[in-house]
């Protein structure tokens, strides 16, 4: 993010409260007769302040975990808490999608005024937040510009502006990065991750990306289809340094020994051996 003093100091209390455990979950859509089993048996347990990435195929789960996590998608069986409580939307929690979902006929402003006011900020405070959430993702003085004149990319950070309007904890992002070009999901990359940084937001990533899943993790789920389940962990030990250079960071021995690592549990976990390293995996 830009180097302006950031507004949003909240380093987590240190906790003992995970910031996400999931024991044993199941997700099952559909009717009784015939179910589809969309994620099956999931434990995962997200320290505050950690930075985890799920990675897998299409249709491994991943969005319905993410969902879960929420608090859209009931856990058909085991338990899912978010700090020690059951999941509700909104409870401190940021959201981020594929497609930015900005209301068009809001400005820039307007957009995130209004989810300031849903978190329930006074009127007369909006203004200056606001400016201040555009400062912190690259957008200063953006607040009147109406969404269609803004780049993919300008759209997706006004979007993580409009998700960290409450002030989140926990950032749930599915494929957040997937539609932009590759320079801009390079320049959000390493936002996002300082962002995270400085701020001790505890994050859940979802990318079907193995070069996305070691720039930003600290941590790797990997997961297989059918059921979806989680296969594989992989730790992400990178030097990153205080303010992380993606290029730098994707040049090193150590990033392509992880990548490798990674795109192997990838291939594993969806049933594949051997074949060229591909990036992508749906
Ligand atoms: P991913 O995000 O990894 O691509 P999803 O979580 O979207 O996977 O989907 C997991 C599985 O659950 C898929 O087989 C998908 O078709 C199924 N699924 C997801 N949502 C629904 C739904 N609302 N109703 C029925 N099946 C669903
Ligand atoms: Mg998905």
């Amino acid at each position: 993010m830009p180097t302006a003093e950031l507004p949003l100091p909240h380093a987590a209390p240190a906790t003992d409260v995970p910031a996400i455990d999931l024991h044993a979950v199941g997700v099952r859509y559909g009717p009784a007769r015939s179910p589809v089993t969309a994620v099956q048996d999931v434990s995962l347990t997200v320290a505050e302040g950690e930075f985890v990435v799920l990675v897998g195929p299409s249709g491994c789960g991943k969005t319905t975990l993410l969902r879960v996590v929420a608090g859209f998608e009931r856990a058909t069986t085991g338990t899912a808490l978010v700090r020690g409580t059951d999941p509700a939307p909104g409870r401190g929690t940021g959201l981020v999608f594929q497609q930015p979902r900005l209301f068009p006929w809001r400005t820039v402003g307007g957009n995130l005024s209004f989810a300031l006011a849903r978190h329930g900020l006074p009127r007369g405070l909006r203004a200056s937040r606001t400016e201040e959430l555009l400062d912190l993702v690259g957008l200063p003085g953006f607040e009147g510009r109406r969404t269609w004149e803004l780049s993919g990319g300008q759209q997706q950070r006004v979007a993580i502006a409009r998700a960290l309007a409450g002030e989140p904890r926990l950032l749930l992002l599915d494929e957040p990065f997937a539609a932009l070009d590759a320079i801009t999901r390079e320049r959000l990359q390493e936002e996002l991750r300082t962002l995270a940084d400085r701020t001790g937001t505890t994050v859940l990533f979802v990318t079907h990306s193995a070069e996305e899943a070691v720039l930003l993790g600290s941590r790797v789920l990997v997961m297989a289809a059918d059921p979806g389940r989680v296969a594989a962990q992989v730790s992400i030990c990178l030097e990153r340094g205080e303010h992380t250079d993606v290029a730098a960071l994707r040049g090193t021995a150590e990033f392509a020994r992880l990548r490798a690592e990674l795109t192997r549990a990838l291939l594993t976990a969806s049933g594949g051996g051997g074949g060229s390293e591909g990036e992508a995996v749906s």
